[in-house]
């Protein structure tokens, strides 16, 4: 049997770090924005190479306090790609403002930068490109358009730590940068987390007061703020598991070369593809296929786990029926929803479960 995720390797390999760090944490019975918070949010930043980090309760808070410091609201739009998950539009729907979809490129399911200034309006205040299954979006371009028009760009980096673009770090490009720390992304906590980073030491103050009731001195509210703090304990966690990161990165890496390896002669599946410049750090390991649904149940059946990411795309989401799309508004994040197939990839999975993946894949399409 093999999942489509265990945290079971990693997990065992930082136990005894663990243990100690919330023995510690019980008895200096400190709970909320200490010292934990303060160091992880250094950390990050350093590792992320921007100039600030604040911690926040999960990912779609960094998304949506993100747009609020900005300013975005009612009557503005803000561009997105259309085969988003579903936190990405619901934080530009949260500050009042409308989600205008940008069609993804159907070899890197990431955005394309080339149907971006179709859709620029004068309404629009930014452009939030999301780094699918563990790529960059071409940010290089993105930002010359966005720099073009005087928009904000704010990444959506929950899925895409580690990732570059020409060198330089997802989460890093952007006026504010949204991540999360949900526990099957890369970097995980062991519970909800998420970050804001940026290089405006002005945003990253406004994001940690809002964050925090909208109150910088206890109890003198100067906005109306709201409870995203992130968890003293998620934070202790967090810096107990950064310093893996890069060798996990690697083992991620590993995995996937086995997938591209073991799955290049089966000519019915598409292959991810990294775009040009771009470091991948497979967060998630997509292929597609007509057959997915076909394919999924055969290796269901042969216990072996899968995922759809993402089975309906926003636009057609009950949700946002009241943006009034239909089947066929955006074609290729509906066919993308239709063909994708998430293999098993986590820490701790080998070689030998890899190939079986890749052989009983090639056994359904005999
Ligand atoms: C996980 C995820 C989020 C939201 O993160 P949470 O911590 O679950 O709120 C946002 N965007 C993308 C692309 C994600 O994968």
């Amino acid at each position: 049997m093999i999942p489509f995720v265990s945290f079971e390797a990693m997990n065992t390999q930082i136990r005894g770090q663990i243990m100690q760090k919330f023995e510690s944490f019980y008895d200096k019975r400190w709970y909320v924005l200490g010292e934990e918070v303060r160091a992880f949010e250094q950390e990050y930043a350093q590792w992320n190479k921007t100039q600030h980090c604040v911690g926040v309760a999960n990912g779609l808070d960094a998304l949506y306090l993100s747009l609020r410091v900005l300013g975005i609201g009612v009557g503005d739009e803000v561009i997105v790609q259309s085969n988003t998950y579903i936190a990405t539009a619901l934080a530009i729907s949260y500050v009042g403002a409308t989600p205008v979809f940008v069609e993804p490129r159907i070899d890197t399911y990431n955005l394309d930068y080339q149907l971006i200034a179709a859709k620029i309006t004068p309404r629009t205040k930014a452009i939030m490109p999301v780094h699918l299954y563990g790529q960059i979006c071409e940010m290089e371009q993105i930002k010359q358009i966005a720099d073009k028009h005087n928009l904000y760009i704010i990444e959506d980096n929950a899925q895409a730590h580690g990732s570059t673009h020409k060198g330089r770090l997802a989460g890093s490009w952007g006026h504010l940068n949204g991540t999360s720390f949900y526990p099957s992304k890369n970097l995980g906590a062991l519970g909800d987390a998420g970050a804001v980073t940026t290089d405006s030491a002005e945003l990253a103050q406004k994001i940690s007061v809002l964050r925090n009731y909208g109150s910088e001195k206890r109890y003198y509210n100067e906005v109306k703020g709201v409870n995203s703090r992130l968890d003293e304990l998620q934070a202790a966690f967090l810096r107990i598991k950064l310093p893996y990161l890069a060798e996990w990165q690697a083992e991620r890496l590993q995995i996937a070369a086995w997938y591209f390896e073991g799955l290049k002669d089966i000519k019915e599946i598409i292959l991810p593809k990294t775009a040009q410049d771009v470091t991948h750090v497979f967060h998630l390991f997509v292929i597609r296929t007509p057959k997915r649904d076909e394919l999924q149940a055969f290796l269901q059946k042969n216990e072996i786990g899968t995922v759809i990411h993402y089975p309906i795309p926003p636009h057609l989401q009950e949700a946002y029926r009241d943006l009034g799309f239909a089947k066929g508004a955006f074609p290729i994040a509906e066919e993308l929803a239709d063909t994708s197939l998430s293999l098993p990839l986590y820490i701790g999975m080998n070689r030998l479960q890899v190939e079986e993946v890749c052989q009983t894949i090639g056994k359904f399409f005999r």
